[in-house]
């Protein structure tokens, strides 16, 4: 491998936006044959909207909506942001103290005094927060139509659910045929819950979906097909994928994404365009073949 042509590929690359770390870089790029999609972010647009609030019985609308947004205002999570957006718009959001933030599940805090918990119904279930049996059914119809479901609760119980959508980004399914037609293996994988995942992955023609996963499940994905011998490419934005970008032989980060998936990655997509992976592989292979 010369260096002249490795200089001259990463300066194509990044004219084409396209970073890569190092030269190196390029002949991972070249080996992939698995790619793992992240699902919100990467292959949708993350920018969620908040389509419904659903009140426990007793509870009232806006004091749900409020406590979620509150704690959400510090999390980076797309969820987040819609979240907090909407609960703006009802009034003030009133202070938090010891907020945490639970990577792929939620975040928690004390707001006015209540310990509050919003995310995967499953950390409510780990904190004791029973979810009543409307909510329950509020839950399943919403994530049949492929919505996520985030649920609130504080004082022993889920006290409302908050219904958020997102959108596919127009170019996903583009990028994931161009990635197959080079002999790339699409994986979709998720901390979301499996009739999302499916309804994106059928949307952009992925077959394979692991749903349900936390940050560590996702490195657990990468190991498993490694193990199998395959050279494992995994695209991604958030601080949820950057163990698994980490784990990856080749990491591919948005740069729409967090500077912790930036920081973890080997590549970078600065359009946040999945097209510029494939972009990315027809590049390596280009500029490796006239070294040899
Ligand atoms: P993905 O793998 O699709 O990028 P994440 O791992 O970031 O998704 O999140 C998985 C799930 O955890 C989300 O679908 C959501 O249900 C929940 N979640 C994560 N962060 C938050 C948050 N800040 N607020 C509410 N729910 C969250
Ligand atoms: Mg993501």
């Amino acid at each position: 491998a010369t260096p002249t042509a490795l200089m001259v590929g990463t300066g194509r690359g990044a004219r084409m936006g396209v970073v890569v770390r190092g030269p190196e870089v390029l002949e991972q790029t070249r080996r992939a044959d698995v790619v793992v999609l992240d699902k919100t972010g990467t292959v949708t647009t993350g920018r969620m909207s908040l389509v419904d609030v659903v009140p426990g019985a007793d509870e009232d609308r806006d004091d749900v909506l409020r406590a979620a947004g509150a704690l959400e205002a510090a999390s980076e999570h797309p969820i987040a942001r819609a979240i907090t957006a909407a609960a703006a718009e009802v009034g003030a959001l009133p202070d938090v103290t010891g907020f945490a933030s639970r990577d792929g599940l939620g975040v928690e805090g004390s707001v006015e005094g209540r310990a509050v918990v919003v995310g995967r119904p499953r950390l409510l279930a780990e904190r004791g927060l029973a979810l009543p049996a409307d909510l329950a059914a509020a839950q399943g119809r919403a994530e049949a139509t492929g919505r996520t479901v985030v649920a609130v609760g504080w004082d022993g119980a889920a006290r409302g659910l908050l219904v958020v959508a997102d959108a596919v980004k127009p170019t996903s399914a583009d990028a994931v045929r161009q990635l197959r037609d080079l002999g790339l293996r699409p994986v979709l994988v998720t901390g979301d819950h499996e009739a999302a995942a499916r309804a994106v992955a059928a949307e952009v023609g992925v077959e394979e979906v692991v749903a349900g996963v936390l940050p560590a499940g996702k490195v657990d994905v990468v190991q498993r097909l490694q193990a199998e011998g395959h050279v494992v490419a995994v695209v991604g934005d958030g601080v949820n994928d950057a163990a698994a970008l980490a784990q990856a032989d080749l990491g591919i980060a948005l740069g729409t994404g967090t500077d912790v998936a930036v920081e973890a990655s080997d590549l970078t997509l600065v359009r946040g365009d999945l097209r510029s992976a494939a972009d990315a592989v027809r590049l390596s292979r280009a500029t490796l073949r006239t070294i040899r």
